[in-house]
């Protein structure tokens, strides 16, 4: 691990003075630590925000919910407001990780968190997402976990989140401040598909900081909502192919739908074009496969032989319709075992 200077900073205003090229936040450290140790990131200098407070869930004046950045991911998944305004939010955290590392990780760097295609965290091998110009090592080669979706000639990583497939079906937007002021960015602009710049995974500026998540009223998808993650084994691996699946029922017609992939592309996949298939529909398989075909609309496989990723597209096309299938039965929540 590189030399760095490690900084705890009191306020916003100090992070904000602070930031820039060189200098990265930390907050749970779960993934940033793991990256240093493998010199994969190598920064100056390290900010710890976690005195900045910034953990705060409260519902909003319009039905809605603000998430603080530095909440964690366990005290959000299992934060009454969250479990009942937003059970596929919920359910999508805790298909995450362990319960330890729930516990140290936030949500804002839990959208930050780096893709795990496992030559970008092996330095001997040419990645342009960590060296830009170098090449790229899983093109024709071993790449299961990688994307079938939104990928270019430069990278076919994918990003490993839950919680943000969940967050973009939801249509959630981030609350960043700078020394240039605040904004707010909308989740599907949020991450970046990897096109020309793959070293760049999101639209945040060197110097932003996450202070916020927030969710918009979803009432009318709250009682059939489903998070099916698959994955190579039953717990502490990243999603081959995941499915947030929601929708709102008027008896057995959909009136609206809201529908993203986790595991296949750059970002959480969404296309409203496809959902919007579905409105109006009888909540039957028929109607769930063409929403599928639509939203795996030019899916192509990576790698090669057996490193091929070929396979993710009947399988995601099959997730799709089986977690429609059980949001129509009703919405899935964790199971008991995860209990705190
Ligand atoms: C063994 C293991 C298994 C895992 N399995 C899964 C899984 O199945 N599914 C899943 O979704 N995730 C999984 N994760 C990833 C885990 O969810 C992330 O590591 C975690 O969410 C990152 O949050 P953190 O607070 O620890 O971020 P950190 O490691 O502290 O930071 C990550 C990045 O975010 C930046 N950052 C942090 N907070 C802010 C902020 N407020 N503003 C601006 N920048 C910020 C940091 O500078 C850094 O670049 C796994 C991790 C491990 C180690
Ligand atoms: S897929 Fe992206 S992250 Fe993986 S080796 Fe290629 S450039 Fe690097």
């Amino acid at each position: 691990m590189n030399p760095f200077t490690f900084v705890t900073v009191e306020d916003v205003p100090g992070a904000l003075w602070l930031a820039g090229e060189g200098t990265s936040f930390i907050a749970g450290g779960t993934n940033l630590i793991d990256l240093m140790k493998v010199s994969v990131l190598r920064p100056a200098r390290l900010l710890d925000i976690n005195r900045l407070g910034l953990d705060a869930i409260e519902p909003t004046s319009d039905g809605g919910v603000r998430l603080g950045a530095l909440a964690r991911n366990a005290a959000t998944a299992w934060h009454p407001l969250v479990r009942e305004r937003y059970p596929l939010l919920a359910t999508a955290i805790l298909a995450g990780a362990t319960a330890q590392i729930r516990n140290m990780a936030t949500n804002g760097g839990n959208l930050l968190q780096r893709t795990r295609c496992c030559y970008f965290y092996d330095i001997a091998t040419p990645c342009n997402k960590r060296q830009p110009g170098s090449g790229c090592s899983a093109m024709g080669s071993l790449a299961r976990q990688h994307a079938i979706l939104g990928a270019s000639a430069h990278c076919v990583a994918t990003h490993p989140s839950d919680m943000c497939v969940a967050l973009a079906a939801l249509e959630a937007t981030v609350q960043v401040v700078s020394p240039r002021g605040e904004r707010t960015i909308p989740f599907a602009d949020f991450h970046r598909l990897p096109g020309d710049r793959p070293d760049l995974d999101t639209t945040l500026a060197h110097d932003e900081l996450i202070v916020a998540l927030t969710l918009p009223p979803a009432d009318g998808f709250r009682a059939h909502s489903v998070y099916l993650k698959l994955r190579e084994r039953l717990s502490y691996a990243f999603a081959l192919v995941s499915v947030a699946a929601a929708l709102d029922l008027d008896g057995g017609i959909i009136r609206a739908a809201r529908l993203a992939l986790g595991g296949v592309a750059h970002k959480p996949w969404r296309d409203p074009a496809a959902e919007a298939l579905l409105v109006g529909q009888p909540a039957k398989e028929a109607s769930f496969a063409r929403a599928a075909d639509a939203l795996l609309q030019g899916a192509v496989p990576q790698g090669a032989g057996e490193g091929s990723n070929a396979f993710k597209i009947p399988l995601a096309r099959r997730a799709i319709v089986r977690a429609l299938a059980l949001a129509t039965a009703g919405t899935v929540t964790q199971h008991a075992e995860d209990a705190p």
